[in-house]
């Protein structure tokens, strides 16, 4: 396989909050920095290659899960802590550079610049929703950092974070986040393309090799990606899942950073279901380096064996 590490540096363990960004709150986490964080992977796909750009690594506290027992904690995550990420994945496929997410913006454009690609040569952006951790390399000092691209995201995420009313009745530390995508949706408005992404089984291509599956719940429009290159297939399930090791096995449980937990629990479990049946190499915006693996079962269940 022609997996490499671009840096074999040991991982940060910094203590940090868990992933993802509270519910309809602003950013408000520690974030690490360093050269530690610089982390690249290649995967390849039919005649193309996902790359992994990792925004910074960091642990994740399962206090973070909501409702989850005392029993569930010590099972999966025995020492306390567990591994998580802040993850960006590149695609080159028909000849347009294409990001998934934007991390923190911590080191994607310097990542970006290791795989000889520059701000201006990125053509497609692609969100799986608006949270800070996903939206922060997209801006800077209030501009657009890549002023080439297109930028897509669906409906419904967007009509959630520029609904005024619903920023309004909320605590004003709440109200940031909704600011932080009112400013992208503002600075990208001439390359804004929204859309309605379908069920798992009814998804359909959004760009030529990109599927768009409805995946709600942790956002109310967050959005996964299905990247089909040569006859192989490759997931990206966002923050479908923020702590692998507990909601790949129990994907009833929440946690904190889901808008709406019910239905986010719902959707896991059903996009779960479909990708074990599948066999699909997936990938994951707060999944500990190398961000992605495969669904393997295990006694205790299904669990995310992260590729070497
Ligand atoms: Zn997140």
């Amino acid at each position: 396989m022609r997996h490499y590490l671009t840096f074999t540096l040991l991982l940060c363990l910094a203590s940090l909050q868990g992933c993802g960004q509270k519910a309809n709150q602003s950013e408000n986490q520690s974030q690490t920095q360093g050269q530690n964080d610089e982390l690249i992977y290649h995967y390849p796909l039919g005649n193309t290659e996902v790359v992994l750009l990792s925004d910074g690594q960091n642990t994740g506290d399962p206090s973070v899960l909501v409702g989850a027992s005392e029993e569930i904690v010590k099972e999966f995550v025995p020492t306390g802590k567990a591994g998580s990420a802040f993850n960006i994945f590149l695609l080159k496929l028909n000849g347009k550079r294409i990001i998934v997410d934007s991390g923190m913006g911590n080191h994607l454009v310097e990542n970006l610049a290791k795989e000889g690609i520059s701000p201006e040569q990125v053509d497609i952006i692609l969100l799986t929703h608006m949270h800070g951790d996903h939206i922060g390399g997209l801006m800077k000092d209030g501009q657009r950092v890549f002023p080439n691209a297109q930028l897509y995201i669906s409906e419904k995420e967007v009509g959630y974070w520029t609904d005024k009313a619903i920023q309004n009745s909320l605590p004003e530390g709440q109200q940031r986040g909704f600011t932080g995508a009112q400013a992208v949706v503002e600075a990208y408005q001439d390359h804004l393309h929204l859309f309605t992404p379908n069920e798992v089984e009814q998804m359909t291509e959004l760009i030529p090799g990109v599927k768009s599956i409805a995946s709600y719940g942790h956002t109310p429009g967050h959005t996964c990606y299905l990247v089909e290159n040569g006859g192989q297939r490759f997931f990206i399930w966002g923050d479908l899942i923020n702590f692998p090791t507990v909601q790949v096995p129990h994907p009833e449980i929440p946690t904190r950073h889901d808008i709406d937990p019910v239905q986010a629990s719902v959707t896991r479990a059903h996009i779960l279901k479909w990708l074990d049946q599948q066999g699909l190499t997936v990938g994951g915006m707060h999944v500990p380096y190398p961000g992605m693996g495969k669904l393997i079962t295990t006694q205790r269940g299904l669990e995310l064996e992260l590729l070497k």
